[in-house]
């Protein structure tokens, strides 16, 4: 192909292709010095309840990486991180932030959780359940207070060491979520097989809940995750539709712009912390 294009084209693809190469060596390089450096804050989406007045349950932490000023997004990061292993250091980060963070507003109310992203090869790390325990106890924060977020590509290798893991948390009393659900393989046969408490419904079903087919969909599932007794989240709530949707749904918990943008740790204290 690159052939039938000509010359330039080539020169062209090869540019690009040093450019992504260099971009990723950069970044890879940088991510290692970025916890020292202070360059990773967290900001929060609050979880709301389904409920009329959609009361606040708790939040979702996600990372933000802070470069000169600009705010890098986990999308642009956080693979080359896995691909690295620098997601290892950054996920304990992550943890011990997020579990900080959770103690100091549940002074305010005891009942607020915290879910924390973890990657697929955070669950095979030997020291993922003592950073864990130890994050929890220095905080003095439940485990019951604490949800982690997985995606079906922590299955894919479908070892013992992820089961037994996942387990762990569960008998610890941590939730286990299920995210980005409705995308990917999202075989059915995940939540048979593994020890999960929440699944969130997928982002891209909710933006496209005007669609009749995909509100079947929408319908389908939360029908097969009630029977199943699992906890639902709905997230990327942009719309009133994608809200009314869900209360006739019953779905239990909602996330999305609609409700409110993820925010900085000042501005969360604005909202509801005063
Ligand atoms: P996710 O866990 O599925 O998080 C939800 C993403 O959807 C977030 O993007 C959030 O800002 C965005 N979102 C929330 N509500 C809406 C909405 O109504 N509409 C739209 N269009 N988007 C909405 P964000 O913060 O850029 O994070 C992207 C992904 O990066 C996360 O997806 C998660 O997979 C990963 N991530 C974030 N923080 C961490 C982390 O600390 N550790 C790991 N391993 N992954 C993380
Ligand atoms: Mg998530
Ligand atoms: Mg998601
Ligand atoms: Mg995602």
């Amino acid at each position: 192909r690159a052939k039938k294009l000509g010359k330039n084209q080539v020169c062209y693809f090869e540019d690009e292709m040093q450019k992504q190469f260099l971009y990723r060596y950069k970044v890879e390089h940088e991510l290692l010095d970025a916890i020292v450096k202070n360059q990773f804050t967290l900001h929060f989406q609050p979880v709301m309840s389904t409920n009329d007045n959609n009361s606040l349950i708790g939040f979702e932490a996600l990372i933000r990486w802070q470069i000169d000023g600009k705010l890098h997004m986990p999308d642009n990061f956080i693979e080359i991180a896995e691909d690295s292993g620098a997601i290892l250091k950054i996920g304990e980060w992550v943890i011990e932030n997020a579990i900080y963070q959770l103690s100091f507003w549940q002074q305010t109310n005891k009942q607020l959780t915290m879910a924390i992203n973890l990657s697929a090869v955070q669950l095979s790390d030997v020291n993922l359940i003592k950073t864990i325990k130890s994050a929890l106890t220095k905080h003095n924060v439940s485990p019951n207070s604490v949800e982690f977020e997985i995606t079906e590509t922590a299955f894919l290798e479908g070892s013992d060491t992820v089961i037994n893991m996942l387990n762990t948390l569960r008998v610890m009393g941590c939730g286990i979520a299920l995210d980005d659900f409705g995308t990917g393989f999202s075989s059915v046969s995940h939540l048979q097989n593994f020890p999960i408490s929440t699944v969130k419904i997928d982002k891209s079903l909710l933006l496209l809940s005007t669609d009749k087919k995909t509100r079947s969909l929408i319908k389908g599932l939360s029908l097969m995750l009630h029977s199943l007794e699992l906890n639902i989240v709905a997230e990327g709530i942009e719309t009133e539709d994608a809200l009314v949707l869900c209360r006739e749904l019953k779905i239990h918990k909602l996330q999305g712009y609609l409700l409110s943008r993820p925010l900085n740790i000042d501005n969360i204290n604005d909202k509801y912390f005063n």
